[in-house]
């Protein structure tokens, strides 16, 4: 177990780096992934790393394809990832799998619907942005500029699906996991995700050049929130959107 874990370490270290050269990751992103990575391939093994693999690597992807398409909305999410992002997104499937060594359930599963939700969710914000047309908040049916939580396009949905099944397959390919229920984990957990992004998720504002954001900093100028419950950020709501995929699979 303790010479698994430092392969896994050492292995998880040069994946970050590289991830960081690659400016995916910034030097916090990159702890939080080497630390992650460790605990999922260490404790886990390769069948629990690969669809965190798919989660990865297809986010990463889809972000540069987008940044590669058009320079604007960058300062939305920032362009490199950091521990608290990086935490969001994946640190209640980290969390899964330390459950599993410490118990004897088969959590697999709800490991699986955790990442198919967040990837889902990831999915739907890069293909909606780049392919989508105008989003509409999904409460009000309001239009709102491109990348707003809580705003839907079909595009978007389309991107849902398809990030879920992606989950979904590379769980059944490497382990017995039952497609449709992760699928169906993943799209709601997204459904889930931009419910919350247009109801409790914070809304602030640029006292400088008056411009709405989610940034909690914009012209150099703490924003000031306008609307939505304190506290309650876009790292908040993925953290939600994945323990909604993971609680679906356990119930379903
Ligand atoms: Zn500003």
């Amino acid at each position: 177990m303790f010479q698994s874990i430092l392969a896994a370490l050492a292995i998880s270290g040069i994946f970050a780096a590289v991830s960081y050269r690659l400016r995916i990751l910034n030097l916090s992103g990159s702890i939080a992934t080497t630390a992650l990575g460790t605990i999922i391939l260490g404790l886990g093994g390769w069948v629990w790393i690969i669809p965190m693999l798919a989660f990865f690597l297809s986010a990463s992807l889809l972000s540069i394809a987008r940044k590669w398409r058009s320079g604007e909305i960058e300062e939305a999410k920032g362009s490199r990832r950091d521990a608290v992002q990086v935490l969001a997104n994946g640190g209640l499937a980290g969390a899964v799998v330390l459950a599993q060594s410490f118990t004897k359930g088969d959590l697999y599963p709800v490991y699986l619907g955790v990442l198919a939700a967040v990837n889902a969710d990831t999915w739907s914000t890069e293909i909606g942005v780049m392919l989508g047309r105008k989003p509409r908040n999904v409460i009000s049916g309001r239009l709102v500029p491109a990348g707003t939580s809580g705003g839907a396009t079909l595009m978007g949905l389309f991107g849902a699906v398809l990030g879920a099944i992606l989950i979904a397959v590379v769980g059944e390919m490497v382990a017995t996991a039952s497609l449709p229920v992760i699928a169906m984990a993943g799209i709601f957990g997204s459904v889930f995700d931009s419910l919350l992004g247009a109801t409790v998720q914070e809304k602030r504002r640029c006292p400088v050049c008056r411009k709405d954001t989610e940034m909690p900093r914009h012209c150099d100028q703490r924003t000031e929130r306008i609307d939505g419950v304190p506290g309650v950020n876009n790292d908040v709501v993925n953290l939600l959107c994945g323990a909604m995929g993971g609680l679906i699979t356990l119930f379903a």
